[in-house]
């Protein structure tokens, strides 16, 4: 009998579990280590951000649904992997501390076969003086941080009701923050419930972000056709957010949040103060903290893991400046360089470098987005990994399975309202998400999966998928069959 342990039960974690356990069955362990005990399908936070659903219609126990599956849980995080082994171990393990109450703190040791670390992004809020609900700033990272920046919106569309005028600054939180995306997608959804409380013109909305160009999104922003013409998403946001009096702030880096005001560094070295009544601000995202050590029990959490604490995995971390990278450079497998039984999938895995142009002030300050790993990647590199691994426990000599970024597309539906003919969606497409030059040597992504939409067609879509993946994730029948 095999252990395949998966640390983190997010999107990619979650998935890799269900395909594990579907394709081992009984005669192997799957084990999930996680510190939450309920699923969350991000994507939909941002509609429980603007009171449309709540916390529980985006979330789900776990634990009952890995007991009827087969899979071992451990409600605790990882703090520590020993890949050698060690202190009495002959496996490979993992040290983690355990969250559940009434055993809060206790150490456990779990060994492996086969580890996939899918430990997501540590929403890094400390990176910014002030940032986030513990400062002086909204999130809707989390569904707990949602339903708060929900509460808030409701009290400020009290005010704006009873009169008064008001200033919503939406946005990053960071110079190196990703997830521009989700930020697009917030700021949509608080100018649609705005309108639909009538009071859009008491509020100005402004969209702060470390983007140098707007619509880069952190994949250097995409070139696709609209009925017969180029156009760019650097003109379709911008005619997105000009039809809806948005007011953009390109390039910023926030230095610090005060109650009230943002201080902030542009691309051009000039700071600058920013007034709020309400402020919803992604943070940057670090790797989960996780230590690694040898047999012997010294510190190689350096040679695992790059400086922001992802996991290194068969990219080419040796690429150098913006000119010499290549779409070779993304990674393959997902397999740990030091160890072949080791594999990082979704936010978890390091990439070898961002997809946007990275830029300085002259301050020496970075800004520049970091690299996005939505759902739909998450979710097919987990699928990938599991593959590789159950050939592998299988004893088949099959080559790893393959799950690049330079090869896979990737779509970003926007979406605002809750009506059947109410909503409106923004929705782009991208084939591949990294581009590859060498291959698309016009744009570096290929025209015919590469498209902008604004309309009923993609609000719809994004309520739909909305169910689908919960049906995906409770593991309903046929469940393998929705796609990742
Ligand atoms: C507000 C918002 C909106 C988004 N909207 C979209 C969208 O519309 N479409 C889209 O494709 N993507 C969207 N994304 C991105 C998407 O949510 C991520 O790509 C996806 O969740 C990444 O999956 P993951 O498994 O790597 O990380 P996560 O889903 O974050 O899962 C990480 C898991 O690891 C656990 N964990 C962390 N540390 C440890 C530890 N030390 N030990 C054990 N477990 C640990 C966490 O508790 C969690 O269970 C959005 C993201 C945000 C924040």
């Amino acid at each position: 009998m095999a252990t395949l342990l998966i640390i983190g039960a997010g999107v990619a974690g979650h998935t890799a579990a269900l395909h594990a356990k579907r394709e081992l069955g009984s005669r192997h362990e799957v084990v999930v280590v996680s510190p939450n005990t309920r699923w969350n399908w991000i994507p939909s936070n941002i509609w429980v951000g603007v009171g449309k659903m709540t916390k529980e219609q985006v979330t789900f126990p776990l634990e009952p649904l890995y007991r009827r599956k087969g899979i071992t849980f451990h409600q605790a995080l990882a703090t520590a992997i020993h890949p050698d082994g060690g202190n009495g171990h002959d496996r490979g393990y993992v040290v983690a501390r355990s969250t559940r109450p009434g055993s809060e703190g206790q150490e456990i040791a779990i060994e492996y076969d086969y580890l996939i670390n899918c430990t997501g992004p540590k929403l890094n809020f400390a990176a910014t003086e002030g940032l986030g609900p513990d400062g002086h700033s909204l999130s809707v990272c989390t569904a707990g941080h949602a339903t708060e920046a929900a509460k808030q919106l409701t009290a400020a569309i009290g005010r704006l009701k009873a009169g008064e005028n008001l200033r919503f600054v939406i946005g990053v939180g960071h110079g190196t923050c990703t997830c521009e995306g989700a930020a697009f997608e917030y700021i949509f959804n608080v100018d649609h419930v705005l309108r639909e409380n009538g009071v859009r013109d008491r509020a100005e909305i402004f969209y702060l972000t470390n983007e140098a160009q707007l619509g880069d999104f952190g994949v250097g922003g995409l070139t696709f056709t609209q009925q017969g013409y180029q156009t760019t998403s650097k003109l379709w946001t911008e005619s997105f957010y000009r039809e809806r009096n948005i007011h953009p702030i390109l390039g910023a880096h926030c230095k610090k949040i005060e109650p009230g005001r943002i201080t902030y560094e542009q691309l051009d070295g000039t700071i600058h103060q920013l007034h709020f009544d309400f402020a919803m601000l992604l943070p940057p995202f670090r790797g989960a903290d996780l230590k690694a050590y040898d047999r012997e029990g010294n510190d190689i959490s350096d040679k695992m893991f790059n400086p922001a604490g992802f996991m290194k995995v068969d990219a080419n971390y040796a690429a150098g400046s913006y000119e010499n990278w290549s779409a070779s450079d993304w990674p393959q497998t997902y397999q740990s360089p030091l160890y072949d039984n080791v594999f990082a999938a979704g936010i978890a895995f390091a990439p070898p470098h961002p997809i946007s142009q990275p830029r300085t002030s002259p301050n020496g300050t970075l800004i520049a987005p970091a690299p996005p790993r939505t759902g739909m990647p998450s979710g097919m590199i987990a699928k990938a990994v599991v593959l590789t691994i159950v050939d592998r426990i299988r004893g088949k000599s099959k080559p790893a399975r393959h799950a690049i970024m330079t090869k896979m597309g990737a779509a970003c539906v926007a979406s605002a309202g809750m009506g059947l003919f109410s909503g409106s969606a923004a929705s782009m497409t991208m084939h591949p998400i990294v581009p590859d030059w060498q291959a698309y040597p016009d744009t570096g992504r290929d025209l015919r999966g590469t498209s902008g939409e604004i309309g009923l067609a993609g609000h719809w879509m994004k309520h739909i998928l909305h169910f689908l993946f919960l049906y995906k994730a409770k593991g309903h029948p046929f469940w393998w069959l929705i796609p990742e």
